[in-house]
């Protein structure tokens, strides 16, 4: 069974329980309309050791920022400002002291950086390796939450910036090249937070989600969710590395998004206007269900997959 498979088995398993007001499984982040305008979203990631870091090749302090970081990603992609977190830790005993305290630091220093609380969460021993858990809350305008399922054929599709680093990084320190630029990106993911925020009040722009296992996978939950289909144009593709890592790797954390098609010029300018950077089209959505690469124009017969854990 897949990731995704089980996901939808839990789901099917859990389905008569009450929803009590939230708006559950299948987004980054679940919803809870909190009755003034305005509502409460909720998402939970974990790392583990082995699977997701390698003690050696990750600091502690790098690794309190990552475990934050790819939460506060998630409250982002609904168009949600991060306020809150919650972190759980298994650890063995020897790190709970130099190891544990130098995590501590690294969360720190990116949820000041953010202005997130930390509120809770647990700590319990560990007899095989650290596994972290974050959850994070977010806040945001009901009328500004942006969904996977909002994509409507016709739509610009957009990136908020280069894919693929952080697996070519991924690759450099699977080889021993820990101190490589790529490398560096792989463990200090940015969170396009203030992105993401600034995103939700426009209203052109209609499904966002975060990208984590490569454009190749995550475009396809945007695609079922919103039952449109899509086609990228591989030569607009942001990247300094080859397209296969930029498109299959994961772990980019960069915001992807639709937009109508009419309002895009003026949303890549006021984007850039507003932060100095680009958001870059790479296709548009379909109303065929099928997504198709196209290089130049012409149809590439890719059967390219994002990261999958199982
Ligand atoms: P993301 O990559 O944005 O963190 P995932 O692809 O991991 O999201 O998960 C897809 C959806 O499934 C999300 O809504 C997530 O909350 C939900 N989900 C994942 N694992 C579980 C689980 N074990 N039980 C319930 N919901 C889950
Ligand atoms: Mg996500």
């Amino acid at each position: 069974m897949t990731e995704f498979g089980l996901i939808d088995r839990i789901r099917d398993l859990t389905a008569a329980l009450p929803s009590n007001g939230f708006e559950g499984i299948g987004d980054d982040c679940a919803v809870l309309p909190l009755g003034n305008g305005e509502s409460l979203v909720f998402t939970s990631d974990l790392l583990v050791e082995e699977v997701h870091f390698l003690r050696r090749a990750t600091s502690a302090r790098e690794l309190g920022g990552k475990a934050l970081a790819v939460n506060l990603s998630d409250v982002a992609a609904m168009g949600a400002r991060p306020v809150a977190t919650l972190l759980s830790l298994a650890l063995p005993p020897e790190t709970m002291e130099g190891w544990a305290e130098a995590f501590a630091e690294g969360y720190r220093d990116l949820a000041t950086r953010y202005g997130v609380a930390l509120v809770g969460g647990d700590t319990t021993a560990s007899r095989s390796g650290i596994t972290i858990n974050v959850t994070a809350i977010g806040r945001v305008r009901d009328d500004r939450i942006k969904r996977r399922s909002d994509a409507r054929p016709g739509d610009t599709i957009l990136v908020g910036g280069a894919l693929g680093e952080s697996a070519a990084g991924l690759r450099d320190l699977l080889d021993g090249r820990c101190g490589t630029p790529l490398a560096a990106v792989h463990r200090n993911p940015v969170p396009q937070v203030e992105e993401g925020c600034w995103l939700s009040a426009r209203p052109e722009v209609r499904a966002m989600m975060d990208l984590s296992d490569g454009l190749a996978s995550d475009l396809r939950h945007i695609m079922e969710r919103s039952g449109v289909g899509a086609e990228i144009d591989l030569e607009r593709i942001p990247t300094p590395v080859d397209l296969r890592t930029a498109l299959c790797g994961g772990e980019d954390y960069k915001l992807l998004l639709t937009a109508d098609t009419a309002h895009v010029p003026a949303l890549l300018a006021d984007f850039r206007a507003h932060f100095g950077t680009a958001l870059h089209p790479v296709g548009r959505i379909t109303g065929s269900r099928s997504l198709v690469w196209l290089d130049r124009g012409t149809p590439q017969p890719l059967d390219w997959q994002g990261f999958r854990h199982y």
